[in-house]
């Protein structure tokens, strides 16, 4: 079920996939069923990324299957664009749900026939309690809550009234309908927990059908149960609601028993992940939106050059536990340019141009080099335009020689282009300032591919650009979005920790082949990092190219 493009393991032998396992052998399932149930409030994150490796890589490796489930109870934050976003990163990691799109809006009708079944059987009742009442009524951790005085009305009466919730006759706020369970159970979650509430809101899947509305708790167990789920793997905060998910499923007349297990979320350093937080960097402009290139979305990372091997890579390496854990954000970063290393095909780019001139050449020279894309892998080859004059970094070229320097363009020393001829520096020219604005130099005859014949080999190698042929490029440059390592865990606001300076934007010369490339091709520039041409506004006649990361672990995503 999972492209086999993005050819990667997935949830190897975690804890759940033991349990999984057992459960085949002793013969409680015969079919693996799991789900990934985002709700459609926001952009799924790198945490999101965690859980649906999971769901999905656990179905692939018992050959079962995995759906997709919109949670869609609060249409009041949810949209139809984030829900084809969700849609989009999903299958962008390379992965399929089984059949249909599920929603738990669908199953609206069949949850408000168990809530009648629940009034009817005396487990459910309408509670006219305001929110402030309820929660004094609900007690505390130590303190057991005391009983609702609408909680003794009788069967007809909470027929009665769910009726008229549910026709509108209400205020929101004025009613509830709860479960009967026990005020005084240490586990708050059961102390009789809300199952619907009054909400005269227009929902994205069901219009205006519904002005009352299930919550998490009352649609989630049962949802999984309709669907056939036999395994529903969701975050340690779920862990204390698993009592209230267990009491659905066995005081209601449902098709099967899933059941919940819990594993730890990922939290990652110098990010937050939380959709709310997301969105408030987004709404307050502080990115240029959910798919920015900083934000730690799944739209965001693969604007930013991340790919879905990368991002799969990652899940795996950091596997899953029964604990909530910190991970350093050099893993993540790690498992980028492992995979870009491997597999980005090399191309040059000239970021801080010094311009050369060729002296040995004619004005009009052209001779097109042929270079290939990789070195390992067979990626093809491109054409390089070699002309008199060309640019090469402004560090690679030094007034005086040093042996700090030996590998450096320094005059009366020979350089290799890359790919191309060895030249030896003449002289140079400087600017008022002082710097180097232009070098001379000559091509040695015969180098393609071979050293000089006079046994003078050249140190060091570089890139180049052609500076009559090569082509201006936008480079959007990228930091870290956040300067503090716990953002979000502070006193203070996370806001406060935003790096302002985050994003550069300069022009740097590429090599023409680059500017045909597609949109979303990765390269690594040579001896510059690794780039991507971006996925919106990369075009032939303006080339825009996002640094994806640096080439070395010390030189990470906060440095150019
Ligand atoms: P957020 O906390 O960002 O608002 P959420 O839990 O409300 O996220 P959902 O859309 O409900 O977001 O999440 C869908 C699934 O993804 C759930 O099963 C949830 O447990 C899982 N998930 C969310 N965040 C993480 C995370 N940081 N690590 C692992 N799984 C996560
Ligand atoms: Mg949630």
């Amino acid at each position: 079920m999972t492209d086999t493009s993005a050819n990667t393991p997935t949830a190897s032998a975690n804890f759940i996939a033991k349990i999984i396992q057992d459960d085949l052998d002793n013969g409680r399932v015969t079919q693996v069923v799991t789900r990934f149930p985002p709700e459609p409030n926001g952009y799924l994150h790198v945490g999101h990324a965690k859980s649906v490796c999971l769901n999905f890589g656990l179905a692939e490796q018992f050959g079962g299957r995995c759906n997709l489930r919109f949670d869609d109870t609060n249409p009041e934050k949810e949209s139809q664009e984030f829900i084809n976003a969700i849609k989009d990163d999903i299958t962008w990691l390379g992965f399929q749900w089984a059949g249909e799109i599920h929603y738990a809006s669908d199953y609206f009708d069949q949850l408000h026939d168990w809530a009648v079944n629940l009034i009817e059987s005396g487990n459910a009742y309408v509670c006219d309690l305001s929110a402030d009442q309820a929660r004094e009524y609900r007690g505390t951790l130590t303190e057991a809550g005391k009983p609702s005085p609408y909680r003794e009305r009788t069967v007809e009466e909470n027929l009665d009234l769910f009726a008229r919730m549910r026709a509108g006759e209400f205020d929101e706020g004025a009613k509830v309908l709860r479960a009967k369970i026990d005020m005084a159970s240490p586990n708050m979650n059961m102390r009789d927990p809300i199952l619907y509430r009054i909400r005269k809101v227009h929902h994205h899947q069901t219009g205006d059908k519904w002005c009352i509305y299930p919550n998490y708790d009352f649609t989630h167990g049962q949802s999984d149960a309709i669907e056939g789920v036999t395994h529903s793997i969701c975050t340690l905060e779920f862990e204390d609601h698993r009592p209230l998910y267990e009491w659905f499923l066995a005081n209601l007349p449902v098709p099967a028993q899933p059941r919940q297990y819990e594993f730890g979320r990922l939290n990652l350093d110098y990010t937050v992940t939380s959709k709310r937080k997301l969105k408030a960097l987004v709404d307050e402009k502080v990115v240029a939106g959910w798919d920015d290139p900083r934000m730690p979305t799944i739209s965001g990372m693969r604007r930013r050059g991340f790919t879905p091997r990368s991002v799969r890579n990652f899940c795996d390496m950091i596997g899953v536990s029964r604990s909530d854990g910190m991970v350093d954000v050099a893993m993540l970063e790690h498992a980028l340019r492992d995979d870009l290393n491997k597999n980005a095909p090399r191309a040059m780019c000239v970021i801080n141009p010094l311009k050369v001139v060729i002296e040995n050449l004619p004005a009009d020279y052209l001779e097109m080099v042929t270079a290939d894309y990789h070195h390992e892998l067979d990626l093809g080859a491109r054409d390089m335009p070699f002309t008199r004059e060309i640019f090469i970094d402004q560090d690679d070229f030094k007034e005086e020689y040093s042996k700090k320097f030996k590998k450096k363009f320094t005059p009366g020393k020979r350089i290799r282009l890359r790919h191309s001829y060895v030249i030896e520096a003449t002289s140079y020219d400087k600017d008022e300032q002082g710097n180097v604005v232009l070098v001379r130099a000559n091509l040695i005859e015969g180098t393609l591919g071979t050293n000089p014949a006079d046994g003078d080999n050249p140190k060091g190698v570089v890139h180049w650009v052609s500076a009559s042929h090569g082509i201006p490029a936008e480079l959007r440059l990228y930091e870290r979005l956040f300067t503090h390592a716990s953002p979000d865990k502070t006193d203070g606001d996370f806001m406060e920790y935003v790096n302002t300076d985050s994003l550069k934007v300069v022009t740097a010369w590429v090599e023409p082949a680059l500017a045909n490339v597609g949109p979303e091709s990765n390269f690594q520039f040579e001896r510059e990092g690794y780039y991507v041409s971006d996925r919106y506004d990369h075009a032939a006649d303006k080339p825009v190219f996002n640094l994806t990361i640096g080439l070395r672990e010390d030189k990470s995503l906060t440095e150019a």
